[in-house]
């Protein structure tokens, strides 16, 4: 059996240009992005405030997002735009890859495949809404879903899910996302903080759940 070690000193290096490769990488245009009026609203505003350090795991499932978006340009969809940005009303978007048939959001999650879509789907409501807002801005109904499911147990798996919306559903979701905007610019225009998610379940891994504590509400 040859010696076999942690090499600490050469880890921290990758991890320092790992942490290298993201700085700078903080958007703050100042236009609203389909993804501030997702889960939290508050959110997205204390980071670009103060600009939290990422954990190394957190950068690490970026990076392995980005690794797969990669391939999928390369190697399955080289005729898609990637990152097409669409804005309507105010709102922007980025969609993963565009394509003239349907678009596609691409998706990492730590749960097993099920039989039943829908059971992924009801979960992950927040995939619906930011993929939902963008066939608004395409005036389409429909687009898919590339996820790579990642459970406990450590082998991946592909599946790739279509998802149509009603007329009358995707009427609903724009509505709700109009007046989150609103609501989100009200607050950010009076240089107050948008109100807490209610979905607290998501504060656990929240890289800003310690500064969010000590902020006022609004
Ligand atoms: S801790 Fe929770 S409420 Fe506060 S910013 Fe994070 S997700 Fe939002």
């Amino acid at each position: 059996m040859p010696e076999v070690v942690i090499d600490h000193k050469e880890e921290l290096k990758w991890e320092n240009k790992l942490i290298d490769s993201y700085t700078n990488e903080s958007r703050d245009d100042g236009k609203v992005h389909v993804s501030d009026l997702l889960i939290c609203m508050r959110k997205p505003e204390i980071q670009r405030q103060y600009e939290p350090s990422w954990t190394m795991r957190t950068l690490l499932m970026f990076t392995f997002g980005k690794s797969f978006e990669k391939f999928i340009f390369q190697t399955i969809l080289p005729e898609a735009t990637r990152e097409l940005e669409v804005e309507e009303d105010g709102i922007v978007g980025h969609i993963d890859f565009a394509t003239d048939d349907l678009d596609y959001e691409c998706k990492l999650t730590w749960t097993k495949e099920r039989d039943d879509p829908n059971d992924l789907f009801e979960k992950q409501w927040y995939w619906l809404e930011q993929a939902g807002t963008y066939a608004i801005m395409r005036r389409r109904y429909s687009c898919r879903f590339a996820v790579i499911h990642i459970p406990s147990w450590p082998v991946p798996s592909l599946r790739i899910y279509r998802v149509t919306w009603t007329k009358e559903e995707l009427g609903e979701l724009w509505e709700i996302m109009q007046n989150r905007k609103e609501y989100y610019l009200s607050m950010i225009t009076q240089g107050k903080y948008p109100h807490k998610t209610q979905h607290k379940q998501f504060c656990k891994s929240c890289a800003v759940e310690e500064i969010c504590g000590k902020l006022s509400e609004g």
